[in-house]
C-alpha cells in the first residue's frame, strides 16, 4: 500500500509548514487529490491515522479535495473532462489526448491549527 508513503510525505510537508510557528497540534490538513494520482482515498485516510500517531498531527482530520481529470484536446482545441474510466479520451471527438491539464495532483493545500 503506497499510500503509507504518500501519508508520510504529507506529514513531512505539514511539519515543514508549521516548523517556524508555535504549533502544538494540527487539527485539519487539506490536500488535493487528482483522479489520476493513483492514490486511493480510503487507503490514504487510513494511512494518515497510522503515520500521525504521536506526532503533532495525531487525531487531525485529513480533508481530501478530489480533482477531476481534465485534458487538453488538440483536435477540439480546448480543455475537456473525460468521463470516469475512459482514460484520456475526449468526450466530444473521441481522440486520445496526451496532454493532462489537471488530475495528477497530490499536494498539500493548507494546514489548520486550533485557534
Ligand atoms: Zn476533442
Amino acid at each position: 500500500m503506497h499510500e503509507v508513503g504518500v501519508a508520510l510525505g504529507l506529514l513531512e510537508g505539514v511539519q515543514t509548514t508549521v516548523i517556524d510557528r508555535d504549533v502544538e497540534r494540527v487539527c485539519t490538513v487539506n490536500v488535493r487529490l487528482g483522479a489520476l494520482s493513483g492514490v486511493v482515498r480510503d487507503a490514504l485516510l487510513f494511512s494518515w491515522d497510522v503515520v500521525t500517531k504521536e506526532t503533532i498531527c495525531e487525531g487531525s482530520e485529513l480533508r481530501i479535495e478530489e480533482v477531476p481529470l481534465v485534458v487538453y484536446c488538440e483536435r477540439c482545441g480546448t480543455q475537456r473532462a473525460p468521463a470516469p474510466g475512459t482514460g484520456l479520451v475526449c468526450p466530444q471527438c473521441r481522440s486520445v489526448s496526451s496532454n493532462i491539464v489537471r488530475g495528477r495532483e497530490m499536494e498539500l493545500v493548507s494546514v489548520e491549527v486550533p485557534a
